[in-house]
This record gives C-alpha cells, sequence and structure tokens, in this order.
C-alpha cells in the first residue's frame, strides 16, 4: 500500500475537498451545497448523495455548532499522533444543518467538560505531526 510521505496530513489537493482546506487556511469552514436540490453536501464528493447533482456551490458557515460525539483517546495507535494524546476526535453538527457532522477535534477543553449537543464553535489551528513535514490549518472546534 502506497502512503503519501506527508500521512497523516489531509491531501489538500483532491478536488473534492479542495475548497474546504483552502477555506480552512483563510478561516472559513467552507460546505459545498448542491445546485439541484439546495441541499448541503457532507461529505464533499463527486456527485450529490441526495439527488446526484454534480454542481455545487461553497458556502461560508457561521462556524457555530454542537457536539455531536466524541472520544477520548489515550493510546496512539500510529507514531504520529504519539504527541497528541490525549486528544479527542468528534463529530460537531452544524447549526445550518445538524444532518452535516464535520469530522473534528476538540481543543482547548478538558474531557470531563465535554458533553452530548453542547455549543461549540470552530477554531482554525494548524495540524502537525511528529516526524511529518509541513502543516495544514484545520476547522478543529472548541467550546463556546
Ligand atoms: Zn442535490
Amino acid at each position: 500500500m502506497d502512503v503519501r510521505p506527508e500521512f497523516p496530513l489531509p491531501d489538500t489537493s483532491w478536488e473534492p475537498t479542495a475548497e474546504f482546506w483552502a477555506g480552512a487556511a483563510r478561516q472559513e469552514l467552507r460546505i459545498p451545497r448542491c445546485d439541484s436540490c439546495q441541499r448541503l453536501c457532507w461529505y464533499p464528493r463527486e456527485r450529490c448523495r441526495h439527488c446526484d447533482g454534480e454542481q455545487f456551490t461553497w458556502e461560508t458557515m457561521s462556524g457555530t455548532g454542537t457536539l455531536f460525539s466524541w472520544v477520548v483517546v489515550t493510546h496512539p495507535f500510529l507514531p504520529q499522533f504519539a504527541a497528541l494524546v490525549p486528544f479527542v476526535p468528534a463529530l460537531v453538527a452544524l447549526d445550518e444543518d445538524p444532518a452535516v457532522r464535520i469530522p473534528t477535534r476538540m481543543v482547548e477543553c478538558g474531557a470531563a467538560e465535554l458533553a452530548f449537543e453542547m455549543p461549540v464553535r470552530v477554531a482554525f489551528r494548524p495540524l502537525t505531526f511528529e516526524g511529518v513535514t509541513g502543516q495544514v490549518t484545520a476547522p478543529l472546534f472548541v467550546p463556546v
């Protein structure tokens, strides 16, 4: 299996998600809306999962949402994550459409503070990994 040398940094050049990462670099949370059915389409892909439409218009979200799910990782299963533990991968439901759940990481809060449906907001932070060259700005989330 080929592994990109920058793994686990995201591939910011893959066309369906390139605008998501470009927006994050500008401190904007960008989500595609389908031109045919007008629904937000998450996860970004070539065709709308609701209506099979092929045209999208990217919109900037408010960046607010609620915590839908999370887990506290205390054991790094990959060496690149060793410096991060403990960390909190999470799904955040956006206020614009709670069916849109962004895979992200909760930061700047203790695990004991986390609660289902607590209000959160986006915080753009550099992703870096031990032993990996480069960084990518990512939409992480903090408590409101
Ligand atoms: Zn659609």
